[in-house]
């Protein structure tokens, strides 16, 4: 159980699937499917969780023919449906048109951006486009017939709309290019009975809205004040009060069907039982010490989720995964089963020529796995949260890194400086599953000259300083737990001596950053840095506090 929990519950509009409800939700239905993948713990993911409530709110009143839906690629049982549907970045918006196949090109239609523009002009394109393949649809095309009464006659290839009940058309004009609001209006009020809408683009016009009478074939300008979505729609639903047209929804087996269907209520599974509540009271209170059970966790969520859930793996992916291997094979603080499991797993990604399947890699992790104790835990320990999405893997992360530089600044097993920062960025580049993340990081690693690194001690205080800058933008952020702030660490209680007055102004010459946030007189003292890191990452510091 990975205790994470989606970003997503029953009060907002999104419906939440799972690997056995995707296919059956999102395949070969009348409608069309909007779904999300995306990542509990990655930090984009968290602050664009907001947008896509929004989103959702907006179109829900296009309910029938569209649903908004999200899937968590976290869960250990959405890793497979993951890996199937390709997704490669998180988070990955897709689109299913109505009576989408579940066969050759069963991905769907990858959405560009993530702002509420870029993706609502995109599913509109779409929407539009899907009218030929299904009846129950919302006709976005141009009218622009100078006949205005043929409005009524180009409608009546749906047959499930009553055409003899239509009285009025309401025929929108926008004289820009790429507005949106025509369509919108069109979906907002689509499915009623006793009118249509449709849209025009005529230049020489401006923004209008006209009414259209059938029985007389008369027209009007409906006069809206302010050519917006709402404002439109309230003009026309209160013409239509005046000339007592009631609204009514055309009902279809289908939408029926559609409006009834809930968001499937998740339940929380964070941390709720006793032990993990005690383990993270006293962990508040023992502050640099770092944990087996975060250092297992990581290489358990690295290999068995995140590496397995590619399809292929080959390339520059597949050398970023030996190298990681190969570092794991050399530091990480398994017991004597965990330490022939990593053989095993080293044995496999050298041996297995040009292209490794994640499917097949998954297996081969459970066939090394069994009859061995290779993990003790399978809890997050110093970096539990009791808020679901923070913390944990990320954290894990950080962690297992700052510990592989610390041993292999100790040990005299390579020389070589960049042995670990290589490993992690190739892992950060290739694998790990919070996107934007893997961005910043890579291009922290050129402008802090990751390359450059030139010795062992080096290669620590590199990364802590790196750390140190994401702490600085994410201070604050949504993504940080109160309980544990993100700091320039170590703070001043941690280390008293890591930082010093400035004495002399030589500002310049130093490579990593000298003041912490609020001091400007401040400076970091590296030597006490570079020790204060060596014994809390320390293999002698790991505690055993909490492994089953
Ligand atoms: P973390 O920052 O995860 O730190 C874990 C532990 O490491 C801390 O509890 C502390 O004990 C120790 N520590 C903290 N600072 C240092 C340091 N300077 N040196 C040594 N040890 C330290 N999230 C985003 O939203 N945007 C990003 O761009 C982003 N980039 C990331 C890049 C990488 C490579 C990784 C691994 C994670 C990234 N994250 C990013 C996630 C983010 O940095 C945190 O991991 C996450 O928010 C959880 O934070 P946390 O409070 O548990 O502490």
């Amino acid at each position: 159980d990975e205790q994470n929990d989606g970003l997503y519950d029953s009060k907002d509009k999104v419906i939440s699937l799972t690997a056995k409800t995707l296919k059956s939700t999102v395949f070969n239905q009348p409608y069309g499917s909007l779904v999300e993948f995306y990542n509990s713990f990655c930090g984009f993911c968290r602050r664009f969780a907001p947008i896509y409530k929004k989103i959702a709110e907006d179109l829900n009143g296009w309910k029938r023919i569209l649903i908004v839906t999200a899937i968590d690629c976290a869960k250990d049982e959405n890793n497979a449906i993951c890996r199937e549907f390709e997704v490669m970045a998180y988070p990955t918006i897709r689109y299913f048109s109505p009576h989408y196949l579940d066969g050759q090109q069963k991905i769907g239609k990858q959405y560009r951006g993530h702002s509420e523009d870029e993706l609502m002009y995109q599913l509109l394109g779409d929407i539009q486009t899907s009218k030929s393949t299904t009846k129950f649809w919302p006709n976005l095309n141009l009218f622009n017939d100078t006949d205005k009464r043929k409005i009524f006659i180009d409608d009546s290839d749906d047959s499930s709309i009553d055409n003899e009940h239509i009285k009025f058309a309401f025929l929108i004009n926008e004289n820009e290019t790429d507005s949106l609001i025509g369509r919108q209006v069109i979906l907002d009020l689509f499915g009623y009975k006793g009118f249509i809408v449709r849209r025009r683009k005529d230049f020489d016009e401006g923004n209008n809205v006209l009414v259209i009478e059938r029985s007389t074939g008369e027209f009007e300008d409906l006069g809206v004040g302010y050519f917006e979505r709402n404002e439109i729609v309230k003009t026309i639903k209160e013409y239509l009060k005046e000339k007592s047209i009631n609204l009514e929804q055309i009902v279809t087996e289908k939408s029926v069907q559609l409006s009834q269907k809930q968001s499937t209520t998740q339940t929380y599974d964070g941390i709720d039982d006793k032990l993990d509540e005690v383990i993270l009271n006293n962990v508040k209170s023992m502050k640099g010490k770092i944990f087996q059970s975060d250092l297992e966790q990581a290489v358990r969520f690295t290999l068995f989720h995140e590496v397995a859930q590619f399809a292929k793996i080959d390339g520059r992916r597949l050398t970023a995964l030996q190298q990681f291997i190969a570092v794991l094979v050399r530091y990480f603080p398994f017991g004597s089963d965990g330490k022939k499991f990593l053989n095993d797993v080293q044995d496999f990604v050298m041996n297995a020529g040009e292209e490794i399947d994640g499917h097949k890699f998954l297996e081969k992790l459970q066939e090394f796995k069994a009859n061995r104790k290779v993990f003790s835990s399978n809890r997050w320990v110093g970096c539990a949260s009791n808020k679901p999405g923070l913390r944990r893997f990320p954290c894990s992360l950080w962690t297992l890194f700052h510990f592989l530089t610390v041993q292999a600044a100790e040990k005299e097993i390579s020389n070589d400086p960049l042995e670990i920062l290589q490993a992690m960025h190739g892992y950060v580049r290739h694998f790990f599953g919070c996107t934007d993340c893997s961005q910043h990081f890579q291009q922290m690693a050129v402008k802090n000259r990751i390359w450059n690194v030139t010795s062992k001690d080096d290669a620590v205080l590199w990364l802590w300083s790196s750390h140190n800058e994401v702490n600085k933008r994410l201070s604050k952020d949504a993504t940080e737990d109160p309980d544990f702030p993100k700091i320039q660490f170590p703070s001043r209680e941690m280390c008293p001596a890591c930082r010093r007055k400035i004495l002399t102004n030589h500002h310049n010459h130093h490579q990593y950053p000298i003041e912490d946030e609020n001091s400007g007189n401040v400076e970091w003292n590296l030597v006490e840095i570079l020790s204060y890191l060596k014994s809390m990452y320390a293999a002698t510091n790991v505690s055993r506090f909490g492994v089953n």
